[in-house]
């Protein structure tokens, strides 16, 4: 029997995760983790019985601990909680679907717990890649990719160890704005942002596929994962998300991994790798589908795109720069608090405010992420 813990278990990927324990029985969740839905993580406390869960908040754990005391479970919260959770002594493998940075302490955590990572939190990786990477290698623990564009590469590069990529063909849906002008998306509402033409998912990733900044996170995500430098990263258009990424080698083959947009997938790849499972679902119909459409990003209008790859670029703390910015835009776009098209001016300006430091620390990454906070509040 596997052992997982799930961090952000009340969330789309972390619902997701449950479904495919659910559906496989060969999976023992021993640990969970959510901000303040304690509604739904009693109830997945209930199915699941694991012997540890925690709650962001102390008030709501305290509410919890009372409403599952006729079970054996640990009820724990606050950062040290989350740490609990991400270290327990039985887990195997830590599916990482916090969102934002503040998956980075408990990651790096379970890594040096001796955990593998069924990692869903990019944010982490964009910010603290260069800690992160090296940390895998000496805990010699595995990082399982769990966003669908880099399962996919991870699934392509299966058996290709010796051989070297020469392009990564990151795809992108384009989301709900796919050809719109800036000038056509300055009265974008909330409402608008949050419907994705193909996949569900928490809030603020949809936000960000909207404005294209979830694929400049991925780019710099598979910079990271895949040791390639950011300009060998190339972004495609391709909006039904058939095409979940593609790798090209030397020789000029392009491998692609194709499905229906499905993220059970991916969450189920990595925490059965190298084995496939039976996974209920569509499947595609070559016959209904005949066609699949390419094209060029737009990256004068999805500008988010475009400072990604200039902080990418740019390395050290610039990524954190540009995340914190964006999940502080993001957060007062969602609150109604600024317009659409500021969430990309608010990351521009931060960037060019940010003091840069070339190779930050731990404490350096967090200590960017509170200035960021700062001088954003002090603007806007
Ligand atoms: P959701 O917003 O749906 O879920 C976020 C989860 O994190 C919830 O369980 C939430 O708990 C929990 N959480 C938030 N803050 C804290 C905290 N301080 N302490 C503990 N738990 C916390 O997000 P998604 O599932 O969509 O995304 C999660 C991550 O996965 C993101 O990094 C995203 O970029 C990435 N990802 C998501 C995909 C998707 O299809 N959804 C695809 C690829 C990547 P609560 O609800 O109880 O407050
Ligand atoms: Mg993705």
């Amino acid at each position: 029997m596997k052992k997982i813990g799930i961090l952000g278990s009340t969330g789309s990927i972390g619902t997701q995760t449950l479904e495919v324990v659910r559906n496989n029985r060969d999976i023992q969740v021993t640990a969970l983790a959510a901000g303040s839905n304690i509604d739904l993580l009693e109830q997945q406390i209930r199915e699941f019985k694991p012997g540890l869960a925690a709650v962001w908040s102390k008030e709501k754990a305290d509410d919890l601990r009372i409403r599952v005391r006729d079970l054996p479970v640990r009820v724990v919260s606050g950062m040290n909680g989350l740490m609990e959770a991400a270290t327990k002594g039985d887990v195997q493998i830590l599916v990482t679907a916090v969102v934002g940075m503040i998956g980075i302490r408990p990651t790096i955590a379970a890594i040096k717990a001796g955990k593998d990572i069924a990692l869903a939190n990019k944010e982490t990786l964009v910010t603290a890649g260069h800690i992160i990477m090296p940390l895998i290698r000496s805990y010699h623990v595995r990082l399982l990719p769990v966003d669908s564009e880099h399962s996919a590469i991870f699934q392509c590069l299966n058996g290709e160890r010796e051989n070297r990529i020469s392009r990564i063909l990151l795809t992108a849906s384009g989301g709900p704005f796919r050809g719109k002008t800036r000038e056509e998306m300055k009265d974008i509402q909330v409402e608008d942002a949050l419907k994705h033409p193909n996949w569900s998912m928490g809030r603020k990733i949809t936000i960000d596929s909207s404005t294209m900044v979830n694929k400049g996170l991925e780019v710099m995500e598979a910079h990271w994962l895949f040791d390639v430098s950011m300009d060998e990263v190339e972004v495609v258009v391709q909006p039904q998300s058939i095409i979940h990424s593609m790798v090209e080698f030397e020789d000029g083959a392009v491998i692609a991994q194709l499905g229906t947009p499905d993220m059970k997938l991916p969450i189920q790849y990595a925490l059965y790798y190298p084995q496939r499972r039976y996974l209920p679902g569509e499947r595609l119909d070559f016959s209904k589908l005949t066609e699949i459409r390419f094209e060029k990003p737009d990256l004068e209008n999805f500008r988010g795109l475009a400072l990604a790859y200039e902080a990418g670029r740019t390395g050290g703390s610039m990524p954190t720069a540009f995340n914190a910015a964006n999940e502080k835009a993001v957060s007062l776009f969602l609150n109604r608090r600024i317009s659409y098209l500021e969430i990309t001016d608010i990351i521009e300006g931060a960037m060019r405010e940010h003091r840069f430091i070339s190779d930050p620390g731990l404490e350096e990454i967090l200590e960017t992420e509170q200035e960021v906070y700062q001088y954003i509040e002090s603007r806007w």
